[in-house]
């Protein structure tokens, strides 16, 4: 074997787990002891998960905390980066996509999925700029770009030309934002055009969808229409859906079986739509984030993404799925141990099936895309901020933690954690 894990526990069953990888791919998973391979890795007790997926980012526009929204409403932030849009150079982009991709394989995120502005201003400027960055980072991450038209479609004709133009360009999604339209009609055109792309390129589609907190808006009924029309079942996301939080009992339980049956997926950008949400919706606050659990029992696959970093839209984040994750469990109340476990899957098993990742986890035959940390829990892996000991790429090792911490023999810490069954 090129590569050995020895004394791991596994992240589904917190069992022991020993693999051996070769080829960059796992060749051997088994509970008992393995031989050493030509390197081995002395697990120590601590967890082995397959890497971590951000499957909704924006990198043209990620660390650029000089540009201050003073309202911190959605609508400032849209409008600041409209302004600078067309500033923007290849090298800028480079640059800051460069700090954000450092960031997220550092916390084992080994799959992006990053949504790119495709519109009359950026052309297809920022497009290049992020095909270059994936160019850059190819043999270290995995990253799917969508063409995003930030403006609409429906009353523009040169975003419509310029996506078609993008999808030959390096994009592999069609993107969208129906609420941008100026009403529900306009939505179903934009839904419309944007399916025609995507038909006629076999992509997948992955749309901004009622990021408001206006009740109004309801796009997500019609992009689950007209998948299910399209027989595009499985193959559409939406991210987002703030609205949601806002649509009464009857509009939500009318949509809900049209989300099942078009296997929609929902992205809820938790971190970010907590801060940016609720800002003109008066008292009580609406806080902008999709029905996470009613979705989850309903069958509907339901991910989390960062979405954005240090600019003007948010100004934390940091690239830790597990962060965004527990942003999810708290504020979807997921609290019993399914609940958690399924919050911890969101970035990992439900996100490979947004991306469309073939044969993700730790069986024999997987890329050995892989992280440690030590947690035994799913609870355990959110509550804290783990180091992750290492972050390993088809086999290679990407990242490695040498931080010992040293405690004083004088601590009274002789229990480390409470043993868990189960
Ligand atoms: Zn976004």
């Amino acid at each position: 074997m090129d590569l050995t894990i020895h004394n791991a526990i596994n992240d589904k069953t917190w069992r022991p787990i020993n693999i051996g990888i070769n080829n960059g791919k796992i060749a051997v998973v088994d509970e008992g002891s393995i031989p050493v391979g030509a390197r081995s890795i002395d697990a120590e007790g601590a967890m082995l998960s397959p890497a971590f997926i951000e499957p909704h980012f924006h990198l043209e526009n990620s660390v650029m905390p000089e540009y201050v929204n003073k309202s911190g409403t959605l609508g400032e932030a849209i409008r600041i980066a409209e302004q600078i849009k067309d500033q923007l150079t290849a090298e800028d982009i480079m640059r800051r996509s460069t700090i954000a991709l450092r960031e997220a394989i550092l916390n084992g995120v080994l799959w992006m999925r990053d949504h790119t502005d495709v519109d009359e201003v950026a052309k297809l400027d920022l497009l290049d700029a992020v095909v270059a960055v994936r160019e850059k980072f190819k043999h270290v991450i995995d990253i799917q770009i969508v063409a995003f038209p930030q403006f609409g479609l429906a009353d523009n004709p040169e975003s419509v030309d310029l996506v078609w133009q993008a999808m030959d360009a390096g994009a592999d999604l069609v993107g969208g934002v129906p609420h941008r339209e100026k009403d529900m009609d306009k939505a179903a055109r934009q839904i419309e055009l944007a399916f025609e792309i995507a038909l006629a390129n076999n992509a997948d589609i992955d749309m901004h969808v009622d990021e408001t907190d206006d009740p109004y808006w309801h796009t997500l009924e019609l992009l689950a229409e007209k998948t299910i029309e399209s027989d595009y079942q499985g193959r559409v996301t939406a991210a987002h859906c703030c609205a949601m939080a806002a649509w009464d009992e009857k509009l939500f339980q009318r949509i809900l079986p049209k989300l099942v049956e078009a296997q929609i997926n929902i992205c809820t950008n938790t971190p970010v739509n907590l801060v940016i949400q609720g800002r003109e919706s008066g008292h009580p606050t609406r806080r902008g984030i999709p029905r996470v659990k009613d979705l989850l029992e309903a069958g509907v696959n339901v991910t989390c993404g960062q979405d954005d970093l240090q600019n003007m839209f948010y100004p934390f984040g940091n690239m830790d799925m597990l962060s965004v994750a527990n942003f999810v469990a708290h504020t979807a109340h997921m609290s019993s141990e399914q609940e958690i476990k399924e919050a911890f899957d969101m970035p990992r098993y439900r996100a490979a099936k947004v991306l469309g990742l073939d044969g993700y986890g730790l069986a024999v035959g997987a890329e050995a895309n892989l992280v440690l940390f030590r947690a035994n829990s799913a609870a355990d892996a959110l509550r804290k901020h783990h180091e992750r000991l290492y972050v390993i790429r088809k086999g290679e090792i990407l990242v490695q933690s040498e931080r010992k911490l040293t405690l004083s023999p004088a601590l009274p810490f002789e229990y480390e954690h409470l043993e868990i069954s189960g």
